[in-house]
């Protein structure tokens, strides 16, 4: 039987409840077998200082721990440097051939999506799932012109094909980012309402995020 995949990549620097709530919401939504969450390896310029892509691993497991759906993919980290989303899920469809992918991406990676390396392959091996993010809408950067290329009215017509189709998600939008909670974590605020509790308690015991 054909396997649903969803594959949410991201820093995850740290993984936030956004980031949870939102691989929840479209496992849940759109009857996904499981939802990966997918760390890149950051070059040493992008990478914060004192944060290695195995703490960030490392926090992805504890936030994901009560999930049974959510997965940690470390395809990305497991290879030297970084790598492009088109090489994943390239890689990943070698690997698994019988499933179908779906890449999760927020509205704010979409209106920027043609930056990306060989984007027209990516959807070629995938389908693009996109949630809601404050600030940014389908009006914007590349969204409409793909949207009218690539929008699908809902799920059963994205489903009616193996990849190349964009459905936009009615997710409920959650106003949280990394680099937000970064800054609080740095100004010493506490971040509970924010962080898994267990993702908290590392960082606090790692020392993570200080100033
Ligand atoms: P930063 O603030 O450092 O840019 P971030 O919060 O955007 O970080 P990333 O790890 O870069 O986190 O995001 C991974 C993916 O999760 C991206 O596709 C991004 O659009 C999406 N995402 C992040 N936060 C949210 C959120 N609150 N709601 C929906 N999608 C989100």
């Amino acid at each position: 039987m054909t396997k649903h995949i969803g594959i949410f990549g991201g820093t995850f620097n740290p993984v936030h409840n956004g980031h949870i709530a939102s691989a929840r919401f479209v496992q849940q939504h759109c009857a996904l077998d499981e939802v990966r969450l997918m760390p890149c390896q950051l070059p040493p310029h992008r990478a914060t200082p004192g944060v290695s892509g195995e703490q960030r691993a490392a926090m992805v497991q504890l936030a994901i721990a009560a999930y049974p759906q959510l997965k940690l993919e470390r395809l990305e980290l497991d290879k030297t440097g970084p790598s492009y989303t088109v090489d994943s899920l390239r890689l990943l469809r070698e690997r698994e051939p019988h499933s179908r992918l779906y890449f999760i991406i927020g509205m704010d990676s979409l209106c920027y999506f043609c930056s990306w390396k060989d984007w027209q392959s990516i959807l070629q091996y995938a389908h693009l799932l996109v949630c809601q993010r404050p600030g940014y809408s389908a009006e914007q950067g590349d969204a409409p012109a793909l949207l009218q290329h690539y929008g699908a009215a809902n799920l059963a017509a994205l489903q009616q094909v193996n990849c190349g189709r964009i459905l936009l998600l009615n997710n409920p939008v959650i106003n949280l980012s990394a680099s937000g909670i970064r800054q609080q974590l740095q100004q010493g605020l506490a971040c509970s309402d924010t962080l898994d509790p267990a993702v908290l308690n590392y960082i606090q015991s790692q020392q993570l995020y200080q100033a």
